[in-house]
């Protein structure tokens, strides 16, 4: 590098020898391999000294690995004691010590790096309008507002600032401002130190950041997008800004077919006409010469553009203020500063212009104007993206309108290549198993192995296949890998089922019943809903249940049956003991006979269980006990008899109707209030998810008792839901989405929706967050729409394939059923009034044969004889008298 020094020292020295008047500068560099550097100082040099009197002689201070005090020794003892400067170009890391001499003798400096500590140090001096330090770097808080308009423009709901060094964050200030969501909050990271970023990406990967602004050094941008690209942080769902200025003149070439969308800023437009004036002019300059003058893009870096700029700048300000200065700066002391002024009045004339870039010789940066603290306030900056053949300009921002960007390329034509763009994309489906929105297609032919799309069919598909005619793209179905809809794990802190397959990247989109939840649109983004519903209580109907012919028992249990009858034997007993014991209850048999032999007792054994059986069957007896105590008993009997009786015909009404009517649940909380009936919901899916996160108290109760019933209630699918409706017999309710009861019940007449809808949502289509194809795809959903075709599709999955329609005529006919009561209920009466009947004409039976032995024995007629005679006289109707019996004595 000595001998580059050298070499270009060299020529200057040549071209000073050959044209005179010297304008004596130093520029400062950090880097001594900038090659590009030397190059743009020797070609200004070396233009300079064609057109003008004066002749531009550069000593180049290399300022690498030098300390403040070294730095001040060598210009003060190498360069200002020595040949004297004019001003001070480029940057250093000891920045502070060279303003402070450039402050000290009035030498104007320019800066060409960002530099937010120059308003600190202008603001800290006595006259800071009087400065001679300018910093052609975007003033700070300028630049912040045209990074917080980019990111505003984006519309983006989270991102992350990636950062190097902590005045990043001063550059960054206005960006950090516009979230304010909590919901979506900033995240800052900082770039780890060395060039391994992996574990800093690998974290991004976790939490799924996908808007990044890369704020740090150009040369750290592309080692950084390759190690993204490891975590497939750079597919096309991903979006960078980069903060650099200098990101432009990088080679993308590798990134570019990962497909993130890149956007940077930039200062200066290579396409501009100075630069292509410049291109050509530094061939001519090579040619001329005969060395090799090549632009590299480069040449282009902020950095070096800058300096071309201040030294256009100064030259200007040189040349236009005719300086009658001794061409050959003078020595000056630093330790007796002397000012000469004239650095001064270079600073006011520079400070009163703009410098546009309109002509060929002007600041390729341009334009540049500075403000009176030598703050460059005026400035375009281009906003570019990353496409197939590099970097095109988007949109324009300028310092006069800080909030706003003016647009370059039209929304057609956006338009046109987004359409381009999406049919020659396949479009990775992903779904789950569940009739009637993906199910596994019958083969035509036995034996045929289907492949590919045609594997499968479904309400689903059949949107997606819309959507892709619509929007003219091709797409490819695959299974969801674990079956689930996709829910959270708060431990694991990670997503399952298609949630997770479209945060892998595994999918485009995911369509199945996924039901569109705040907690996973903080995760992917939904298209516009395609389907409306609510969550409601599947059951199954009163399906022919046993008959119970002694349902009539049912209103008493079986201990108040068994205490009722030994009741009434022990209160019959009873009164037959009172009626002995009572007087009033021995009677004259033969009322006229004021003075009977004898007393007589009705109250036998068999009166006294007909007195009791008349009063519980409430109609009373033909004979009543006249004793105190007989009647205080025959009371107390009626008593409870009143009472038990009553309360059972209140029971047997309200049993029969529920016996008629099925378990009375008619909403959630019926199912809530109750304990019988078991009642459950697919496990992890969005209705789990409602009952567990409601603030409605029936609905928290209802989770509770879901959580602890035991088997659990739980199920892994909609289908293992309905068979266990269906087989537990109104033992269990289902609660599971209307879209999917109706398609149920359309199949199978035995169940029933019960009750309404417990809340509203929508199935949408899930696909990554910032999904550029979000907007077409809702667009398409709305067309379907309007167009009834939802509506079409609907109907032939619900309503037609596979077995659909079977029970809509039979549902409404059965609904109102008569309130009659069938035979079923009160069957059992009538068994017990044939048992009865049977059981007297036994008795009955009983009695005739038992005359027929007595009259046999008394009449001494055989057996058969009194047999035959006993049954003609019983058939016999017209006989109506009946002989007393005569016993034959003989
Ligand atoms: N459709 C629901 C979901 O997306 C499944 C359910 O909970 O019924 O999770």
């Amino acid at each position: 590098m000595i001998i580059v020094d050298f070499v270009y020292l060299l020529v200057f020295v040549i071209n000073v020898a050959k044209c005179g008047k010297p304008i004596e500068i130093a520029i400062l560099l950090d880097n001594e391999t900038d090659q590009d550097l030397y190059k743009v100082i020797d070609y200004i040099a070396r233009r300079h000294q064609v057109d003008s009197k004066y002749v531009l002689t550069p000593q180049i201070i290399n300022v690498k690995d030098m300390d403040s005090l070294r730095l001040e020794q060598t210009i003060c003892n190498n360069h200002l004691a020595q040949r004297g400067i004019h001003a001070i170009f480029g940057s250093s890391p000891n920045n502070d010590i060279v303003q402070s001499i450039s402050r000290n003798l009035e030498i104007v400096q320019f800066q060409n790096f960002f530099n937010p500590d120059i308003e600190r140090d202008v603001f800290s001096q006595e006259k800071p309008e009087e400065t001679t330090i300018f910093n052609l770097y975007p003033e700070f808080k300028l630049f912040a507002k045209a990074l917080a308009a980019l990111v505003n423009d984006m519309d983006w709901r989270t991102y992350t600032i990636i950062y190097e060094d902590d005045n990043s964050l001063i550059r960054l200030q206005e960006v950090l401002k516009i979230s304010q969501n909590d919901d979506f909050p900033v995240k800052i990271r900082k770039l780890l130190p060395g060039d391994d970023q992996r574990p800093l990406l690998k974290e991004m990967k976790l939490k799924s950041e996908l808007n990044i602004i890369l704020d740090c050094s150009p040369d750290k941008i592309i080692g950084f997008l390759q190690q993204a690209s490891i975590y497939n942080l750079t597919g096309e769902y991903y979006n960078y800004i980069l903060t650099s200025l200098d990101a432009h003149t990088l080679d993308f070439a590798d990134i570019i077919d990962y497909g993130a969308n890149i956007t940077t800023l930039r200062l200066i437009d290579p396409n501009s006409e100075q630069i292509k004036y410049m291109v050509k002019d530094f061939k001519l300059m090579g040619d001329q010469y005969n060395e090799d003058f090549k632009a590299t893009s480069s040449l282009f870096q902020l950095k070096t553009a800058l300096i071309y700029d201040s030294l256009v700048i100064f030259l200007t300000a040189f040349e236009q203020l005719s300086l009658r200065h001794p061409p050959v700066a003078l020595p000056q002391n630093c330790k007796i500063p002397e000012p000469s002024k004239d650095g001064f009045r270079i600073a006011e004339y520079i400070k009163s212009k703009t410098f546009e870039n309109e002509t060929i010789h002007g600041p390729i940066s341009g334009p540049i104007r500075f403000d009176k603290f030598g703050r460059r306030i005026n400035f375009k900056l281009e906003i570019i993206e990353l496409i197939k053949d590099g970097f095109r300009l988007s949109a324009n921002w300028f310092s006069e309108n800080p909030k706003k960007l003016e647009y370059v390329v039209s929304e057609e034509e956006r338009k046109q290549e987004f359409e381009k763009h999406i049919t020659q994309k396949v479009f990775r489906v992903v779904s789950r198993i569940g009739a009637p929105y993906l199910m596994y297609a019958k083969p035509a032919k036995k034996g045929q192995i289907l492949e590919g799309n045609a594997r499968f069919e479904g309400f689903s598909m059949d949107i997606i296949d819309e959507i892709a005619n619509i929007l003219n793209f091709t797409y490819q179905f695959e299974l969801v890998h674990d079956n689930n809809y996709g829910s959270y794990d708060p431990v694991k802190k990670e997503w399952n089922g298609l949630v997770r397959d479209i945060l892998d990247w595994k999918a485009d989109l995911a369509i199945c019943d996924l039901t569109i939840t705040y907690e996973r649109g903080k995760a992917v983004d939904f298209s516009m809903p395609f389907m409306t519903l609510g969550i409601s209580i599947l059951f199954s109907k009163d399906t022919k249940q046993p008959t119970n012919l002694f349902a009539f028992m049912k209103p008493l249990s079986l201990d108040i049956w068994l205490y009722m009858a030994t009741a009434f034997v022990v209160m019959s007993i009873l009164i037959y003991v009172a009626a002995r014991l009572a007087p009033q209850d021995w009677e004259n048999p033969h009322p006229c006979d004021p003075h009977p032999k004898e007393l007589e007792n009705i109250w036998s054994l068999k009166n006294c269980f007909w007195l009791t059986m008349g009063s519980i069957m409430a109609q009373g007896c033909d004979i009543l006990p006249k004793g105190v105590s007989t009647r205080t008993i025959a009371g107390m009997w009626w008593f409870f008899s009143l009472i038990i009786t009553s309360s059972y015909t209140a029971n047997l009404a309200a049993f029969l109707t529920n016996e008629r009517l099925g378990p009375t649940i008619e909403n959630a909380e019926d199912l809530a209030k109750q304990s019988e009936i078991k009642y459950g919901c697919l496990q992890g899916g969005a209705t789990s998810t409602f009952f567990r996160d409601s603030n409605f108290s029936t609905y928290q109760k209802m989770w509770r008792s879901m959580q602890i019933a035991q088997p659990s209630v739980f199920e892994s699918n909609n289908k293992d839901g309905v068979k266990r409706v269906i087989s537990s017999k109104q033992k269990y309710a289902f609660l599971m989405e209307s879209s999917t009861i109706e398609y149920e019940m359309e199949r199978n007449c035995d169940l029933i929706q019960v009750g309404g809808w417990l809340d509203t949502k929508n199935y949408g289509i899930a696909m990554p967050m910032n999904s550029p194809y979000n907007a077409a795809i809702s667009r398409a959903v709305l067309k379907m729409q309007e167009e009834q075709k939802l509506h079409k599709l609907k109907e032939k999955w619900w309503k037609e394939m596979y077995g659909g329609g079977q029970c809509g005529q039979e549902e409404t006919s059965s609904d109102d059923s008569a309130a009659e009561l069938g035979i079923d209920h009160v069957g059992g009466v009538f068994v017990v009034l044939l048992g009865g009947l049977g059981i007297a004409l036994i008795i009955a039976i009983a009695e005739f044969l038992w005359n027929v032995r007595k009259v046999s024995v008394e009449t001494q007629i055989s057996p058969k004889e009194a047999f035959l005679n006993e049954l003609k006289f019983a058939v016999d109707v017209s006989k109506r008298k009946k002989a007393v019996l005569k016993r034959n004595n003989s």
